[in-house]
Formats: structure tokens, C-alpha cells, sequence
């Protein structure tokens, strides 16, 4: 890159801050702003596995696989599945030696903030909308004040972007599947039976057109989401989260007939339930290439995480969009290039993501689990073997 632009990164998430320290090692200033207060301001969610080709690629570049090996659990990565009985139907317990390591969120985001100089991030600043102004530059407005003039504003600001809007109409549209997130604190000491059932890694039951998924993250915590097929404000209406006893209770009553083992997965979660309604951008979201504004991550392409390619695919983004600004000498070029690359290679992951959160809850719905996860095993089998 021969001319400097004033680059905005909107959002620290992973995708956010895996663009600011690839920049930020090849000595090209960017600055971040973020809505939290500061890093630690809310629990930055559960476990997830990061892909060798695209995650693990990222952190490669940003010159932090060293760093993530320390984080990295490859001792989490099976997976079994259950019945309504608390039958075991399936189980992959030995998969330690796959490349998609879980790494908790918080690590994650640990990681890169540790990476980049504390100034370069502007913490408790929620972007309201970004402003054009004449000379073809942005201003970025917040609640009482405005910052600016920007060349190239970039949105990492999640699912429901502000910077969308700038070069977008679209809105993330309900899946029509709601998830409640609970967890369960020190599982070994507390509850060493709940502990054995979820194993090394993670859990899915579906029946009666209900589901289930535990993981086992970091630090000895079980990440549960009871997920259901209902209405955007069925969760608000049947559950009283200001009360998380009576969440619980009522929650337990959902999965009534359910082995008490399962079951007991909820009873013994602690205080944080929480609702995540799940939200999706269309398959082949893109947009007219608008000099000086441009979306990576969710903001992009938020697809349901039944894929599991959330993560990834904004952190390839970050890097394939440093890559393209490093490599070109014009920067316009080169957000142009990122995007049209970035719409192409998403179309897959989003359309797998749409058909599994099309089918979750089917009435073959424990059937395709189990045709998943084998099929997972067997490819991972394969690999293994070649
Ligand atoms: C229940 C659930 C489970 C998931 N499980 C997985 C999984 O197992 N594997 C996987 O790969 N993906 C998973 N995902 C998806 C994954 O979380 C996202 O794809 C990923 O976090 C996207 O990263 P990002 O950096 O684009 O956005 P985000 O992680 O959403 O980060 C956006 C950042 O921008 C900030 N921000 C938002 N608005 C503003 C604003 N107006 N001004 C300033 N800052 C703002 C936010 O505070 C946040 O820090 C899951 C998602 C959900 C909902």
C-alpha cells in the first residue's frame, strides 16, 4: 500500500482484532472502537473450534499460533449423542488429534487484545451511524460526540451492524430457532456425573421437537443451549430471565419425560440463562463496492452457528482483507478485491448454515444428527488415514 488511509475498525470482536494486529504487524495504524466498556465488561460466550484453513490460517498470520497453542484445548474436540432415554447412540471420544481445536471466546479475545497497543482501542464507544462528508471521507457518531475524518471505515460490528446500512438494505431475518444458554460452574467438582455424561467436548439430544447441546469449555464450565422451533417473542414470554430460579424450573419442564440425567444438565446450571434468538444474513448477502466503507465477519455474512464457520469465516475475512491492503499499492483496489473474493467464499459455508438450521427440529431431526456426526468421524478417519 503506497498511500496511508485512515482506517476505522468498528468492533472488537475476533474479526476486528484479527484485522487490527495483522495491520498493526506490518506498521499500518488502525483504531478500534467498541461498544463494551472494557474486555472483561460482559461473558464473551462458549467454546468454539478454530478450522486450520481459515481460524487457525488467520492467527498464523497475525503471528500468534504460538500464542494460541497455549489456549488451544485439543483435548475437547468429541462429540456424542443421546437420546431422550439417556441412551448413548453415538460417540467419538478419541479425537484429540483433529485440527479444529475449542478455544473459549474470552481467551480468544485475551489473545488479540494482549497483541495491540491499549490506545489503539477505544472501549465504550457504540457507533449510532457513520456520516459521508463531502470530501468522500466518513465521520463516525456516537451518543455525544463524533470522531473523524476516516478514508476507510470498516464494520466488525456483528450481527447487527451499523455500518451495514451504509452499503446494505438487508437485515439478518429470524431462523425461527431460539436458543436458551445456560451453564454449569466447576462440573468436575460439582457435579462429576454431569461431568462424565458431556465427556471431552460436546453433547447433542433431539427429540419431541426439542434439542440440546452441552459443550465443555475451558476452566471446567458446560455451555448448554435447550434450542427450540418458536416464535422471535416466545422466550421473552415464557420465561420470567429477571428470575433465573423460576428460568430454570420452567425451563426443566420443557424436556418433561427426559432422562433425569439430561434433564439434570439444566437443573444444575447456574444464574446466567440467557435467550439467543438465531439471526441469518440471506445466502449470497453482498453489495455495490462503496469506496471507503466495507463489512467483514457477521456484519457480512451472519449465518446460523450450526455450521460451526462463524468464527472462521470472519477471521479469514480479516485476514484476507489485510492481505489484499498490504499487498496492493491502492487501497480502494483492494477492498474491492476482498470483497469480491469474501462474497464468493462464503456462499458455501452460509448455505450449509441455512440447511442445517432449516432442518434442526425436523421430524428426522435425531436421525440427521446422527448422519452428521458420523459423517464428520468418517471424514476425520479418512484424514487421519491418508
Ligand atoms: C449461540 C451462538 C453460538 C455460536 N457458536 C459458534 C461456534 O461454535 N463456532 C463458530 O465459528 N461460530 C459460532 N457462533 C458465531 C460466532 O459467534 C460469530 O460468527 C463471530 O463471533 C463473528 O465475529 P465478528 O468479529 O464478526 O463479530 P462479533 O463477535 O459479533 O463481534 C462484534 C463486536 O462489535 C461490537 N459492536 C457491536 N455493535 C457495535 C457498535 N454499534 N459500536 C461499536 N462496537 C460494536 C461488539 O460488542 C463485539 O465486540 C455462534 C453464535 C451464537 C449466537
Amino acid at each position: 500500500m503506497t498511500s496511508h488511509p485512515r482506517i476505522a475498525i468498528i468492533g472488537a470482536g475476533p474479526g476486528g482484532l484479527t484485522l487490527a494486529r495483522i495491520l498493526h504487524q506490518a506498521g499500518v495504524h488502525t483504531t478500534i472502537f467498541e461498544r463494551e466498556e472494557h474486555s472483561l465488561a460482559r461473558p464473551q460466550g462458549g467454546t468454539l473450534d478454530l478450522h486450520a484453513e481459515s481460524g487457525q490460517l488467520a492467527l498464523r498470520r497475525a503471528g500468534l499460533h504460538e500464542e494460541f497453542s497455549k489456549i488451544a484445548r485439543y483435548e475437547d474436540q468429541g462429540s456424542r449423542l443421546y437420546d431422550k432415554d439417556g441412551t448413548l447412540i453415538f460417540a467419538d471420544d478419541d479425537a484429540d488429534e483433529s485440527d479444529r481445536p475449542e478455544v473459549d471466546r474470552t481467551a480468544l479475545r485475551q489473545t488479540l487484545l494482549a497483541s495491540l497497543p491499549a490506545e489503539m482501542i477505544r472501549w465504550d464507544r457504540g457507533l449510532h451511524a457513520v456520516r459521508p462528508l463531502d470530501d468522500g471521507t466518513y465521520e463516525l457518531v456516537f451518543e455525544s460526540s463524533t470522531t473523524g475524518p476516516f478514508d476507510l471505515v470498516v464494520g466488525a460490528d456483528g450481527s447487527w451492524s451499523k455500518v451495514r446500512p451504509l452499503v446494505s438494505s438487508y437485515r439478518p431475518q429470524y431462523s425461527g430457532i431460539t436458543f436458551i444458554e445456560f451453564g454449569i460452574d466447576d462440573v468436575d467438582e460439582s457435579h462429576p456425573e454431569l461431568a462424565a455424561l458431556v465427556g471431552r467436548g460436546k453433547i447433542g439430544v433431539e427429540a419431541d421437537g426439542r434439542g440440546l447441546i452441552v459443550q465443555r469449555n475451558g476452566n471446567a464450565h458446560l455451555r448448554g443451549y435447550a434450542i427450540f422451533r418458536v416464535p422471535t417473542e416466545w422466550a421473552e414470554r415464557t420465561f420470567d430471565f429477571a428470575s433465573p430460579a423460576k428460568t430454570r424450573a420452567r425451563l426443566a419442564a420443557e424436556f418433561e419425560g427426559w432422562a433425569p440425567s439430561i434433564v439434570g444438565l439444566i437443573e444444575a446450571s447456574n444464574d446466567h440463562i440467557v435467550p439467543r434468538p438465531i439471526y441469518a444474513l440471506p445466502v449470497g448477502h453482498h453489495w455495490q463496492n462503496r469506496i471507503g466503507i466495507t463489512l467483514l465477519g457477521d456484519a457480512a455474512h451472519v449465518m446460523s452457528p450450526f455450521g460451526g464457520e462463524g468464527v472462521n469465516a470472519a477471521m479469514l475475512d480479516a485476514a484476507e482483507l489485510a492481505r489484499q491492503l498490504l499487498e496492493n499499492d491502492d487501497w480502494k483496489v483492494a477492498v474491492k478485491t476482498y470483497e469480491a473474493e469474501m462474497f464468493e467464499r462464503v456462499v458455501e459455508p452460509a448455505e450449509h448454515a441455512a440447511e442445517a438450521v432449516a432442518t434442526e427440529l425436523s421430524h428426522l431431526g435425531a436421525e440427521l444428527s446422527l448422519q452428521h456426526y458420523q459423517a464428520h468421524l468418517d471424514a476425520r478417519l479418512q484424514g487421519s488415514a491418508a
